[in-house]
């Protein structure tokens, strides 16, 4: 579905990204590793259009996407979880789910407030799809709860459920399991495996716990100074020397 063809991205003289080459085949989660400072996340922001790449390409189902602003790349599906912007803490969770159709499509905070406002049948119609991903994600009790007072784990299922909101594709998931308790940690992990086997949805997921890697991940890459290491399944890639060696020399 992705694939990235030796892609470089410079921040002055530093390599961050230094002629990173992978593939993520439809319908897979796929798991990138690799110690602090390897690469991923930048590699991330390049691919979901956040900063645009010093060379290389990057092509989805064959088509350039290189480059793309994320909203042009939200419309194909390709979509990266990111935080809940601090503004959006005073709404709440349903609100927040609400809000993404309009926002990630490129209009602007207001106009799809006002929007909102006009429109009642829409507004019904985002309420129901919103409640609708709550109850997948098993957190509907917490609908309208401020997003500000819900915990860190429950952020990351909410981030999630805003990916829900539309028709994604490929979901670009940032290191979900940072600071999230186990068992908000499986629950995660079950919306992510339930989404992919019954939605259809491919993943792409940076993370440094490898018990959850080692659950949901095949293939796993494991990249290191901006490059591609190795890849294969868990095992396979926990084994190879070069990994090793380059988590060792962290
Ligand atoms: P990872 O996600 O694997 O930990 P990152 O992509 O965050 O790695 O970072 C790779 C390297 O690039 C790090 O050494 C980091 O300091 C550097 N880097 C990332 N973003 C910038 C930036 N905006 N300016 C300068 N250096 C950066």
């Amino acid at each position: 579905m992705i694939a990235v063809e030796n892609l470089h991205r410079h921040f002055g003289g530093f390599r961050a990204v230094d002629g990173a080459s992978l593939q993520i085949a439809t319908g897979s989660i796929t798991g990138l590793i690799g110690p602090n400072g390897a690469g991923k996340t930048t590699l991330f922001n390049v691919i979901a259009g956040r900063l645009p790449p010093t060379s290389g390409r990057v092509t989805m189902d064959g088509e350039e996407i290189t480059g793309l602003p994320p909203h042009a790349l939200f419309h194909k599906g390709l979509l990266r979880t990111f935080q809940i912007a601090h503004e959006f803490g005073s709404m709440s969770v349903r609100e927040n789910l609400m809000m993404v159709p309009a926002r990630q499509s490129g209009e602007t905070l207001w106009n799809a407030w006002f929007r909102r406002g006009a429109v009642a049948a829409e507004e019904r119609r985002l309420r129901d799809k919103a409640d609708e991903v709550l109850e997948f994600l098993t957190i509907s009790h917490l609908a309208d709860e401020k997003a500000s007072n819900i915990s860190g784990g429950q952020k990351k299922l909410l981030e999630l459920g805003r990916t829900m909101m539309v028709d994604a594709k490929i979901v670009f998931l940032d290191e979900v399991g940072a600071g999230v308790n186990r068992t908000l940690l499986n629950t995660i992990g079950d919306a992510i495996v339930r989404l992919n086997e019954e939605r259809g949805y491919t993943f792409c997921v940076i993370e440094h716990d490898m018990d959850f890697i080692a659950r949901l991940c095949n293939p796993v890459i494991c990249m290191a100074e901006g490059k591609v290491l190795a890849e294969g399944t868990v095992e396979e890639v926990k084994n190879d020397e070069r990994v090793i060696e380059a988590y060792l020399g962290t």
